[in-house]
C-alpha cells in the first residue's frame, strides 16, 4: 500500500515536472519569438546608420553595410550583406547616384535579393534640392552628398522615420518623440555653423577636399569649394587633376587645406607640397569616424567638419 502511494507521489513529481519544463521553454521561445519580431533594418553605409539609430534606437535590428572609413560610392556587399538585405524587412539607401553611380553596387544588390522600390527600399534623400556635377542636369549625374548640409540631414531623418513608423505602427510615437528631438539638435547646429561661417573674410572663404563633395554644403554656408576629382566613381587624383587646382590655388590667400577621412590622402599631400598651403585637417564626408573617436556619429562628424573648417580658414 505504502509502495503503491510512493510510485504515485514519484509519478506526480515527474509529470509536474514536466508541466513545469514544458512551460519554461515555451516561455524562453515566446521571448526569442519577441526578439525576432523587431524589424530587420538593413542600411547602406555608417552616416544613415546613426540616423536610423537616433530614431529607432533598440526597437530593430540595424545592419549597416559599407564600413566605416570606406568608400560607399563603390563597393562590393559580402555574403553577410546579400543574407542580411534578403531577409530585411526595410532597406534604406543615399539614392541620387551615390549607391547607384559607379559600379552600382545597389542596384544590383536589391535585384538579387528580390526587394523593390519603395516597398522595400527607400532613398533617404527624396525631398532634397538636388545638385547636380558641374555642366551635367541628368538622371544620374546628381551630386550625393546632400548629407553634408543639415538641413538636408533633417530631411533624410524625417524619411527614415516615416518608414520606420508606416513598418512598425507600434512604435510610432516613440520614432516620432525620438525624431523631434534629433532635428531640434540638428537645427541648432546647422544655426551655430550659419553664424560661425559668416564672419570667415571672402578672400579666406574657400573649402579644399580631395573629392568635390562640398557642393551642398558650400550652398548652405555660403562658402565655396574646390577639389582634385570631382566624385570617386571617377579618376582620383591624376597629375593633371592635381595640376589644375594647384593653378587655382595659387591665385587665393587660402590658410588650409583639408582632406578626407575615407580618401586617399597622398594627392592631397602632392598639392600642399606644391602650393605651400598646409593640411589643417582630416575630415569626414562619406563616412562617420571609427566608434569611440571625434566624430563617430552624424551630428558629431557634422560638428567636427564645422570647427575644423572654421579654424582652418580663419587663421
Ligand atoms: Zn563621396
Amino acid at each position: 500500500m505504502l509502495n503503491k502511494h510512493k510510485k504515485f507521489l514519484l509519478a506526480f513529481v515527474l509529470i509536474m515536472t514536466a508541466i513545469s519544463l514544458v512551460a519554461c521553454s515555451k516561455n524562453t521561445n515566446q521571448s526569442i519569438k519577441k526578439a525576432d519580431d523587431k524589424l530587420n533594418v538593413v542600411v547602406t553605409n555608417s552616416i544613415l546608420a546613426d540616423m536610423t539609430k537616433n530614431i529607432a534606437k533598440d526597437k530593430i535590428n540595424l545592419h549597416s553595410i559599407v564600413p566605416v572609413g570606406k568608400d560607399p560610392h563603390e563597393y562590393e556587399p559580402l555574403p553577410d550583406d546579400v543574407q542580411k538585405t534578403s531577409r530585411a524587412d526595410l532597406i534604406f539607401y543615399n539614392g541620387i547616384n551615390l549607391e547607384t553611380g559607379g559600379n552600382a553596387w545597389f542596384t544590383k544588390l536589391v535585384k538579387n535579393a528580390n526587394k523593390k522600390e519603395n516597398v522595400d527600399y527607400f532613398p533617404v534623400s527624396k525631398g532634397v534640392d538636388v545638385i547636380y556635377l558641374e555642366g551635367k542636369s541628368t538622371d544620374g549625374k546628381e551630386d550625393p552628398h546632400a548629407w553634408l548640409n543639415l538641413e538636408n540631414g533633417i530631411i533624410y531623418a524625417q524619411n527614415i522615420e516615416k518608414e520606420l513608423s508606416k513598418k512598425d505602427p507600434d512604435q510610432k510615437d516613440f520614432y516620432q518623440n525620438n525624431l523631434n528631438k534629433y532635428i531640434n539638435k540638428l537645427t541648432k547646429l546647422d544655426k551655430e555653423a550659419k553664424a560661425k561661417f559668416a564672419s570667415i573674410p571672402e578672400n579666406k572663404k574657400m573649402i579644399v577636399t580631395s573629392e568635390g563633395c562640398f557642393k551642398y554644403f558650400s550652398k548652405a554656408y555660403d562658402i565655396p569649394s574646390a577639389y582634385i576629382w570631382e566624385i570617386n566613381t571617377e579618376e582620383e587624383g591624376s597629375p593633371e587633376q592635381i595640376k589644375n587646382l594647384v593653378r587655382k590655388l595659387r591665385a587665393t590667400e587660402l590658410a588650409s587645406l583639408f582632406v578626407e577621412s575615407s580618401v586617399d590622402s597622398r594627392p592631397m599631400k602632392t598639392v600642399s607640397k606644391d602650393t605651400k598651403i598646409p593640411i589643417y585637417s582630416t575630415i569626414f564626408t562619406d563616412s562617420v569616424a571609427k566608434s569611440g573617436e571625434n566624430g563617430d556619429s552624424y551630428y558629431r562628424m557634422m560638428e567636427w567638419n564645422i570647427n575644423k573648417i572654421y579654424d582652418g580658414l580663419s587663421k
